[in-house]
């Protein structure tokens, strides 16, 4: 049953992704307007919220990836792929204005590290 129940969960958040990205390629401009206002607070308090989740606890590692087996170090995959789509893609400010950004140094250094090598 729980895995049923997984598997409509993806299905549900992929179906929304799909119909966001429909929207944003094919919706006319006060649609489009109209859903940025609605979904950009929705995905800005999502990426925050699962990124809180997975803040480094005092030792650096993930409070979420780690077990009691095995610790991650921090940044984890999911700080690694925020940073990649929300700073290093199409929605970072330029260079210039970065220094407003807090951004952690540890963050900021693996995004030099080519994908390919990760
Ligand atoms: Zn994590």
């Amino acid at each position: 049953m729980d895995e049923i129940l997984g598997q409509v969960l993806r299905d549900a958040v992929w179906e929304r992704l799909d119909m966001l990205s429909e929207l944003a390629n094919h919706a006319d401009a006060p649609s489009l307007l109209s859903v940025a206002r609605s979904e950009l607070p929705r995905l800005t308090e999502g990426w925050r919220s699962m990124l809180a989740a997975h803040e480094p606890d005092d030792r650096g590692n993930c409070r979420a990836c780690s077990t009691r087996w095995r610790q991650q170090k921090a940044p984890c995959s999911v700080w690694r792929a925020a940073y990649e789509h929300l700073v290093a893609g199409g929605l970072a400010p330029q260079p210039a204005a970065r220094h407003a950004v807090d951004e952690p140094l540890s963050v900021r250094s693996t995004s030099r590290v080519p994908a390919g090598a990760r």
